[in-house]
């Protein structure tokens, strides 16, 4: 099935006619920004020096975190996570192939954000970890803990929307930002997207567990690599 017959298809069966991507944008960007700024106005005048080792330490752990359920749930069924890897590896895979990877309009953002419920259930478990920091370290280490955890969260779905978005807007350019875009494009090659570039904020655990890929897979009719874009579009199924 061509990828825009999978989308045809998304859409009447898990898209309610009276869905809206500005309102689903709009809350999971509110719900986000507002936890984490109402944290970070507590939290910021009093931290210490110390305080701020927090950010980096969670930054990482976030990264780590990221990578592993990209990695493991959101590409392979796991007990108690199955919703996870259907809503990925198998429709968000199918929606956006490496040849098409934009959305066209604003309905195609259900395929690419996560539900809104959970950047909710996000911050809940963000506060309760931080709750239990701050009784361990401080009242500041606990809330920059968990405004970097919603932070990440937030960084994350910005930045797979960015990937998402057509070549023209403004920043796919700079070179950093199209690097990211082209990592994530090359995850999407069905042919590699259970073996590489599973980070989408910050490829560091990609390089440390050598699965970083910079350019495209093998092409078997060929032998030679191909063009992530050059690439047939039901594989995700079929992996999955
Ligand atoms: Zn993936
Ligand atoms: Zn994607």
């Amino acid at each position: 099935m061509k990828t825009i017959e999978y989308r045809h298809r998304y859409q009447h069966m898990y898209v309610a006619a009276r869905y809206s991507g500005a309102r689903h944008l709009i809350s999971v960007a509110v719900i986000g920004l507002v936890v984490t700024g109402a944290l970070l106005v507590y939290c910021v005048p009093l931290a210490t020096t110390r305080d701020w080792l927090v950010v980096p330490t969670t930054l990482t752990l976030a990264s780590f975190v990221e990578y592993w359920m990209h990695r493991g749930p959101m590409h392979h069924p796991t007990r108690g996570l199955r919703a996870v890897h259907e809503r990925h590896g198998r429709r968000h895979h199918r929606y956006f192939a490496p040849d098409a990877m934009t959305f066209q309009n604003a309905r195609d953002l259900h395929a690419v954000l996560f539900p809104p419920v959970l950047i909710i259930f996000f911050a809940a478990i963000a506060t309760i970890l931080g709750a239990v920091l701050a009784l361990i370290w401080g009242a500041a280490a606990g809330g920059l803990f968990a405004a970097t955890v919603i932070g990440y969260y937030l960084a994350y779905e910005t930045l797979h929307l960015f990937y998402h978005l057509a070549e023209r807007v403004p920043g796919r350019r700079w070179r950093w930002l199209a690097f990211l875009s082209r990592h994530h494009q090359l995850h999407h090659d069905p042919r590699d997207m259970l073996s590489c570039n599973f980070n989408l904020v910050f490829p560091i655990f990609d390089w440390l567990f050598g699965t970083l890929r910079t350019s495209a897979a093998m092409d078997p009719r060929t032998g030679e690599r191909g063009r992530a874009g050059a690439i047939g579009q039901d594989s995700p199924d079929r992996v999955s």
